[in-house]
């Protein structure tokens, strides 16, 4: 399709313009849009499209107030219209404000740098220029004053009020400002170090430094382990009361009371079990596979790799262990090219009564229960499972780098019942797989793709309030993975993300808590 065929894709955040929607797009939006106008065929875009698709990422949460958009006028349909947009070369950013009429044709984004640093902040230099009418969405994002702060919860519905303190050229926080705008009882505001007042009734005396203020008067500092815009993301989102808009506080207390079929199994959020493999793998065989009365071709391909992965990696109990192994050896068996799934089910439920092989009967969530039936689960428990995989595969020193990164990928193409997840999965496989060469990168392409998605879906009506989608793993469960590099960005650092990722996953840490 013409939108395939360009830059981006569906798996970025980023809007796809084409001659037929880009009007309904930029006339009259409530948020204002930054728009690349690009040709495919130019090189320079090219070198540019992981930028902007990395910038698209990095301000997913201001969407409501400013989007990011492209439009590819190398496509010969679109090319009149980048004309009438009086677009001269490629790239070109522009922006677009809020509520900007049929005839506008934007004012161009310029950076000193075209990386995400540069071009972020070039976006909040617009928005903050934006005239009248302001977009809705947008919290203001000039420094608040102590008059301000005054009535300040008289105005304001909000339990929490994050002032962050830095000097007039830091962005860190309208940045943070903007970062948590689609959040509820929270509202970030910047203070100047120049503002007297308020810098000596607070005791300020690091810049940037973040204090929470309350109604009563009160205020305290928020503890984070680098002054860095990310490390106050994580922190404000995890404050009692904060949620995204639109979705109810959660309480546990009413989970235990709800109608869900099941009672309720306390769990460690932090530690991997067992019982949600053993489910995922339940599901997986003896409920997805099921919608196919045969398996053939590619699909038999795929089943055949997915099963002699589990045979081989999977470190679970010795039955099931048993029962995989049977399962894969029946599978290398078949030479008709196609089987039928009744006969792979006898196998799978072992009616030959083989001693010592099976796999437990229905599905048994724990650290992947979710708040309501609908929520995580099955997906849940797929990305454990394949997260386990790449790990384990690691441990024992498997041969191939790809084996179950492939596995994985032909697995979720051929029979994931969401399809929407596995065409998305399929972009980033495509995009990016060829990049792993070790088997240590196969564990740290999965977390970070992983990632990608939660990047994506974070705030999605399939997203449970009880369990945000964040950047994983968040600085309390791993404060040594993250750090900052030297303009203040916020950095992964790799090595300790590897190590915490193989011992989180290792079979060793895996609880059996809930087993049958
Ligand atoms: P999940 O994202 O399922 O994660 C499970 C657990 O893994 C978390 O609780 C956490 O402990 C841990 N974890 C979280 N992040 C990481 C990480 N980066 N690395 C390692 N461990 C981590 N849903 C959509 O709406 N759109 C999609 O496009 C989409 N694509 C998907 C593609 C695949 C291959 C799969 C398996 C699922 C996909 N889903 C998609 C479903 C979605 O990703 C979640 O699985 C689902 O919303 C349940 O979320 P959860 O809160 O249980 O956490």
């Amino acid at each position: 399709s013409a939108a395939s065929a360009g830059l981006y894709t569906a798996s970025d955040q980023v809007v796809l313009l084409s001659r037929r929607n880009v009007g309904s797009a930029l006339v009259n939006s409530s948020a204002a849009m930054v728009v690349e106008f690009y040709a495919s065929w130019c090189g320079h875009c090219v070198a540019f499209s992981p930028v902007y698709k990395k910038l698209a990422r990095d301000i997913k949460e201001w969407k409501p107030a400013v989007n990011i958009a492209a439009i590819d006028c190398g496509n010969e349909e679109n090319s009149k219209v980048c004309m009438e947009y009086e677009i001269r070369g490629y790239p070109t950013i522009k922006f677009f404000p809020a509520y900007s009429e049929a005839d506008s044709t934007g004012v161009s984004l310029r950076a000193s740098s075209r990386d995400v640093l540069g071009l972020r902040r070039r976006v909040i230099d617009h928005l903050e220029g934006h005239k009248e009418p302001w977009p809705p969405a947008c919290p203001p994002l000039e420094p608040i004053s102590q008059a301000e702060i005054d009535v300040f919860f008289e105005t304001n519905s909000v339990q929490h009020l994050a002032l962050i303190f830095e000097d007039v050229k830091s962005y860190i926080g309208r940045e943070v400002t903007l970062d948590l705008l689609q959040f509820e009882n929270i509202a970030v505001r910047r203070v100047l170090n120049t503002d007297q007042s308020l810098v000596t009734k607070l005791g300020v005396t690091e810049f940037p430094s973040c204090y929470l203020y309350y109604p009563s008067g009160n205020f305290t500092r928020l503890m984070v382990n680098y002054e860095a815009r990310t490390f106050y993301f994580y922190a404000l989102q995890r404050l009692p009361a904060v949620v995204r808009s639109g979705k109810p506080p959660v309480v546990l207390t009413e989970i235990h009371t709800n109608r869900t079929e099941e009672p309720w199994r306390p769990f460690n959020r932090s530690r991997v079990y067992m019982a949600d493999l053993e489910s995922a793998l339940h599901y997986s065989l003896r409920v997805e596979l099921a919608a196919r009365e045969v398996i053939e071709g590619d699909a038999l391909n795929a089943l055949n790799k997915y099963v002699s992965v589990l045979a081989k990696y999977f470190p679970g109990r010795p039955t099931v262990v048993n029962l995989l192994k049977s399962l894969n050896s029946w599978l290398q068996n078949q030479t008709a090219g196609q089987i039928s799934y009744e006969a792979f089910k006898k196998v799978l439920d072992n009616t030959a009564q083989a001693p010592n092989a099976a796999l437990p009967e229905g599905v048994r969530w724990v650290g992947c229960q979710g708040s309501q039936p609908h929520f995580r689960r099955y997906p849940c428990g797929m990305w454990t499972l394949f997260h386990v995989l790449t790990v384990q595969a690691n441990v024992t020193g498997g041969s191939d780098p790809l084996e179950v990164l492939n596995a994985m990928r032909n697995y979720i193409h051929h029979f994931f019942g969401c399809r929407y997840c596995a065409e998305h999965f399929e972009n980033m496989a495509k995009d990016s797989l060829e990049l792993v060469y070790t088997l240590e990168s196969a564990i740290m392409w999965l977390w970070s793709r992983h990632n990608r998605v939660n990047n994506r879906i974070a705030g999605a009506l399939s997203e449970d309030p009880l369990f945000p989608k964040i950047q994983w793993p968040p600085p309390e469960m791993c404060p040594f993975c993250h750090t900052v590099s030297k303009s203040g960005e916020h950095k992964w650092n790799n090595e300790q993300v590897l190590s915490f990722l193989v011992s989180y996953f290792d079979s060793s840490s895996i609880l059996t808590d809930y087993l049958e």
